[in-house]
């Protein structure tokens, strides 16, 4: 079968065969949780409980208070043992809800779900993915009830589902394709009806190809159509499955809603099902823990809040020699410094290596193969000068803000010069300045 694809990217080893045969595996809930209140893109939310309080699995303990955040739920029933500051695999500490688990899971009366979720209108279904809690789960935590709020003047005809899970070494979404494919078809359908489009695609790697006969094979009672892409780093970014998939440009600074379009990655579309039909928060996730400093590598079902030294537990504790530990992908993960962080929606995967040793960086040879892969088109040896000498109205000029951070050039560069790092360094300087001006 013909595959899709988009302009240049990489094809770095795919590493998937220790866990893509692991079904999905509940990891037992924790003596104690730690729930950051801030998980996502945007606002932190208030805490709603307080040291000694009671909570129930699944009450809300952080409110969101702005559109751009999400709320937080208790993934445990326990009592709450502290409010305050712990680590947080984004980096900085962030305020959290520290709960010592009873063990019982009693469950919150606040959830309700619905038995006919498809004749739900739009706004109903956004306020139930709101009070979920739900946000992308492909990493970037983006709060899923203003990505299904197209602006008034943008008209969307396309959802798009995520099942490329590019990234080398994760398999969560694989096993969450194989295993609830028709939950997922379903929470596109709300997708749908919520922003009004009129198709639904499904994207899958041909490296799934199980997977894309699964949903072929579906049939749920509405209209969806399957498309098989070609295993390419980074094919799951929005921008390079819409160009894969409609051949439609979203144009510099813009987003998907500007040519027709919402993109939500399997995962997260299985949490919008399990939001509007159950009213089930978003408390438990698919996490791959897996790599060379893994002795029994899996995939999981998480709840939120695990430390991640009980997942790492659980499949055999971290080797010794292990040196390096990643939150999500190797391409575009997080190193971590320590394994007392807790799982939060972002945690895609827990990745301990046991042999890295650090590249040494030479001098740029001018040999371009970063400008040959960088799927934005952008000229990423020309960036790094610029935002190194401190040109960021240049940098800016050449697209820098377009950069998704998908490391091809990074991987691709034979001096091993940390281009991602300095350009990740530009944007947040001009982000910074932007916000300085318009204050
Ligand atoms: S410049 Fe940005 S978008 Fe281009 S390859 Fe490098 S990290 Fe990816
Ligand atoms: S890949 Fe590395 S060495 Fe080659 S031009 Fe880009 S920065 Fe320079």
């Amino acid at each position: 079968m013909k595959t899709k694809t988009f302009p240049r990217g990489i094809h770095p080893p795919e590493h998937k065969h220790g866990t893509e045969d692991k079904a999905l595996e509940a990891l037992p809930a924790p003596e104690k949780v730690v729930i950051p209140l801030h998980q996502h893109f945007g606002a932190p939310t208030a805490p709603l409980v307080k040291k000694g309080d009671e909570v129930l699995l699944g009450q809300k303990i952080g409110e969101a208070k702005v559109l751009f955040s999400a709320s937080v739920h208790s993934s445990v029933s326990g009592k709450v043992k502290a409010v305050e500051d712990f680590n947080h695999p984004l980096g900085k500490p962030v305020q959290a809800v520290i709960i010592r688990n009873d063990g019982e899971d009693r469950i919150s009366p606040e959830l309700q779900g619905h038995d006919a979720p498809f004749s739900l209108s739009p706004d109903d279904i956004r306020q139930k993915v709101k009070e979920a809690g739900v946000v992308g789960l492909g990493g970037a935590a983006f709060p899923t009830a203003v990505k299904i709020t197209p602006p008034k003047d943008k008209s969307i005809d396309t959802i798009i589902l995520n099942g490329c899970e590019c990234e080398p070494v994760l398999t969560a979404d694989y096993r969450l394709m194989m295993e609830y494919p028709e939950d997922i078809l379903k929470g596109a359908e709300l997708d749908r009806i919520a922003t009004g489009a009129k198709k639904i695609i499904v994207g899958i790697e041909n490296n799934k190809k199980d997977a894309f006969e699964i949903f072929r094979s579906q049939n749920p009672g509405f209209a969806f159509e399957t498309s098989l892409l070609k295993t390419k780093y980074p094919q799951g970014a929005e921008k390079n499955l819409i160009s894969a998939l409609l051949k439609r440009e979203v144009p510099r600074g813009g987003l998907p809603f500007d040519v027709g379009v919402v993109v939500q990655n399997v995962g997260t579309a299985k949490a919008v099902w399990d939001a509007v039909s159950q009213g089930r928060p978003l408390i438990e996730r698919a996490v791959t823990v897996s790599g060379t400093g893994i002795p029994d590598p899996k995939n999981l079902l998480v709840r939120v809040g695990t430390l991640f030294q009980d997942a790492l537990d659980f499949c055999g504790g971290a080797k010794d020699g292990s040196n390096m530990m990643i939150m999500g992908g190797p391409m575009m993960g997080l190193t971590q410094w320590t394994t007392e962080v807790p799982v939060i929606k972002g945690t895609s995967g827990i990745l301990a290596w046991a042999e890295t040793k650090p590249a040494r960086e030479r001098a740029c040879i001018s040999c371009a193969r970063c400008v040959t892969h960088c799927p934005m088109g952008l000229v990423p040896t020309q960036l790094m000068k610029y935002i190194k000498h401190d040109f960021l109205d240049e940098a800016e000029a050449w697209g820098a803000l377009d950069c998704v951070e998908c490391g091809c050039c990074q991987y691709s560069c034979p001096a091993k010069i940390p281009l991602v790092h300095w350009i990740r360094l530009g944007k947040n300087q001009i982000i910074a300045l932007k916000r300085k001006k318009s204050a």
